[in-house]
Formats: C-alpha cells, sequence, structure tokens
C-alpha cells in the first residue's frame, strides 16, 4: 500500500466518524407545543435534550421552564441540559431580514465571548457515542438560516471536523453532501 492510500483510509474513517456525529445531533422547537405533544416527537428518537434558550420566561406557564422541563423529560428516561449561554443573545440587535449578518455575530460570540466558549466545549464533552442529542429553542422553523440551532449545530460539526483533522470544507469538496449522508 502507498503513503497515499493509507492517508485516503484514515481520511475515510474521519469522514465516517463525522458522519456519525452529524446523525447524532438533532434540533426542535417548542413555540406552538405543549409538554405532551413535545415529548410525543423525540420520545424513542431522543437520549439527550440541550436546552439553549437565552430567556426561558415565555413559555414557562406551559411548563417549559428549565425545571420542569428537566422533570417532564426525566421522568420519560431523556436527560437535560440547559444551556444560557450557548442562546442567541445577539440576534435581538438585527431585524428579521439580517439573519446572514445575525449567524455571524452568534458565531463569533461562541468563538470570542468566553463564557459561550466554556460552555461551548462543555457541551462538545458531553456527547457519547451511541446517544443521540437534541438541540432545542423557540423559533417553529425548519430553515438553518433563521434559527441559531442550526448555526451551533454547524459549529458543533466543524469544531468536530477540526479536532478529526479534516481541512475545512473537506466534505462539500470532496464529496456532495447527499454522499456524506450516505457514508454510513
Ligand atoms: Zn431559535
Amino acid at each position: 500500500m502507498t503513503d497515499g492510500e493509507e492517508n485516503l483510509k484514515v481520511e475515510d474513517k474521519g469522514v465516517k466518524d463525522l458522519a456519525r456525529f452529524t446523525h447524532r445531533i438533532h434540533t426542535e422547537y417548542i413555540t406552538t407545543r405543549d409538554m405532551e405533544s413535545f415529548i410525543n416527537i423525540i420520545k424513542g428518537k431522543i437520549n439527550v435534550v440541550v436546552d439553549i434558550r437565552w430567556n426561558t420566561y415565555h413559555k414557562t406557564k406551559q411548563g417549559f421552564s428549565p425545571k420542569e422541563f428537566k422533570t417532564h423529560l426525566e421522568s420519560v428516561g431523556i436527560n437535560y441540559f440547559y444551556f444560557k449561554e450557548l442562546g442567541n443573545s445577539v440576534q435581538a440587535l438585527y431585524n428579521l431580514k439580517e439573519f446572514d449578518m445575525a449567524k455571524r455575530d452568534y458565531l463569533n460570540y461562541l468563538k470570542y465571548n468566553s463564557k459561550a466558549v466554556k460552555t461551548f466545549k462543555e457541551l462538545f464533552s458531553k456527547f457519547r457515542f451511541k446517544k443521540n442529542y437534541c438541540l432545542v429553542c423557540y423559533c417553529n422553523t425548519e430553515d438553518p438560516l433563521l434559527c441559531h440551532r442550526f448555526w451551533l449545530k454547524e459549529a458543533l460539526i466543524n469544531y468536530k471536523r477540526n479536532i478529526l483533522d479534516l481541512p475545512e470544507n473537506y466534505i462539500l469538496k470532496k464529496i456532495t453532501l447527499e454522499d456524506f449522508q450516505n457514508v454510513l
């Protein structure tokens, strides 16, 4: 086997690890939902809920205060962590048409705010093989441009990719996203 072939094998393993990691991070929202319907959506699929709301008072009345949320989830065997520092504290500065700027500022916040960096690393260290995670906030959107739960997911995947020593944009340049999703 030549050096080149060996490198390719190591890279393939890295891509598989990254694909597995990516598949373990889901996202959900709580706005327009009550506790029962939320739990029905994630039950059997998710082991750990990661609450990333900057403010939690909006849904406190419906049982979604961090304390009640934790109690409800643990009663059905789902772990719960609340990471206020991973909430989107910067989005409020923008009007609704400036999401690209809001995303950029949120990612900078994760990179340079010392509390956010510490919390981000703490969350990353909690990820375990074979468990499924769900990042949860308010926004009832599935558009990755519009909510920080998708931006955080992207940041986690990029952090993992750096640890695996896969170069930036490796996935998108080397293989298509569809190939990537079929790696498993
Ligand atoms: Zn959101």
